[in-house]
């Protein structure tokens, strides 16, 4: 039996018993966007890491080191996000082939730069190694949190409404257009392109739902809606409905697709990399949370579905039938 058997969570699964030694402290082991512990000081630090390697994340004749460095450091900066915590401080592990130009190296930790100055992130260390082929980039950061702000995968409840901070499938749309080389010939394509090379990590819009003690339980979309979700529903027990009306899909991606001839919403289930946030809300506060978060950011946060106790990620069509869906994102041992 090989990992493509059991794929990237089934592994998961398989190694996170037997790692925690010393628990005393732990607040969040693996199992979540970050891992939590209490400090001396008796805040929780956070600590997530992310690895992009070459032909596996990215093509790094279609990518420009800065782009690469933006999203090697904005990935994680979107896992501390998921957990409502400030970012803090990052560490660049990189093994490089030898035929790759010190340009690109250097714009990449441009990129980088650039995107840990907006959110005020440090980068204070890492390491440094040869690669026989391709060029791998890791980033650790490290965040705070108040335990009470924290926000989990394990903790919604039957009854929340489920939110997004913003439009899903964009990013796979542009990572469509790249691989199939596609010349991105309109500002609507270039903009999907954008998302899918330089994602924003929705830090601000994280902290905002931790401090607003209306919402259960929260995610980044990495590998996708439908997966992302399927891993709120496992770690909190609970089931989902979607409807499919009331995915955000971009007026880009509605273009995208009545061009390309395929289907937004199942775009926008499937796609990965939109780094968005899901969070469920209670009921009963769900309203004023959203009304709360439009007036701070004058974006709406959308509401797309509800969390049931059925088990199961359900999809209530346009036309009424209900579909049940399997997380279908990105895993990658199953998904090639
Ligand atoms: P995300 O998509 O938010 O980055 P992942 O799906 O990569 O999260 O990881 C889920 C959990 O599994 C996290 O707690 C992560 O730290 C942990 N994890 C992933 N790979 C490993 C590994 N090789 N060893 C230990 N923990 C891991
Ligand atoms: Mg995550």
């Amino acid at each position: 039996m090989g990992i493509r058997n059991i794929g990237e969570f089934g592994f998961i699964d398989k190694i996170r018993h037997g790692c925690l030694i010393r628990p005393e402290r732990v607040v969040t082991p693996i199992g979540d966007d970050a891992a939590a512990y209490r400090n001396e000081a008796g805040q929780l630090t956070l600590v997530t890491a992310d690895m992009l390697v070459e032909r596996v994340h990215f093509i790094k004749e279609a990518t420009s080191g800065f782009n690469l460095g933006y999203k090697a450091l904005a990935v994680n900066l979107s896992d501390i996000a998921a957990m409502g915590g400030i970012a803090r401080e990052a560490f660049v592990s990189i093994a490089i082939p030898d035929d790759c130009a010190l340009d690109y190296l250097q714009d990449l930790y441009r990129g980088m730069q650039h995107l840990a100055a907006e959110f005020k992130v440090n980068i204070l260390g890492g390491d440094t190694t040869g690669s026989k082929t391709d060029l791998v980039i890791n980033v650790t950061v490290t965040g705070s949190v108040a335990q009470n702000d924290m926000l989990l995968r394990s903790t919604a409840q039957a009854g929340d409404i489920i939110f997004s901070t913003g439009c899903l499938g964009d990013s796979r749309a542009g990572l469509h257009l790249i691989l199939n080389r596609i010349a991105a010939d309109s500002e609507g394509l270039a903009a999907l392109v954008d998302t899918h090379l330089l994602p924003r990590p929705y830090l601000e819009e994280g902290r905002f739902l931790a401090h607003s003690r209306k919402v259960h339980a929260a995610i980044d979309v990495s590998d996708g809606l439908s997966s992302d979700l399927g891993h709120i529903v496992r770690e909190s027990r609970v089931g989902a409905r979607l409807y499919a009306r009331q995915i955000p899909i971009s007026p880009h991606l509605q273009t995208f697709c009545s061009r390309f001839n395929f289907d937004p919403p199942d775009f926008a289930l499937a796609g990965g990399e939109d780094y968005t946030l899901l969070c469920t809300a209670d009921r009963k506060t769900a309203d004023d949370l959203a009304k709360d978060y439009r007036k701070r950011f004058d974006r709406p946060l959308h509401p797309i579905g509800e969390i049931s106790d059925s088990k199961e990620i359900e999809l209530v069509e346009d036309d009424g039938r209900v579909r049940i869906i399997t997380p279908t994102g990105w895993d990658h041992f199953k998904s090639k």
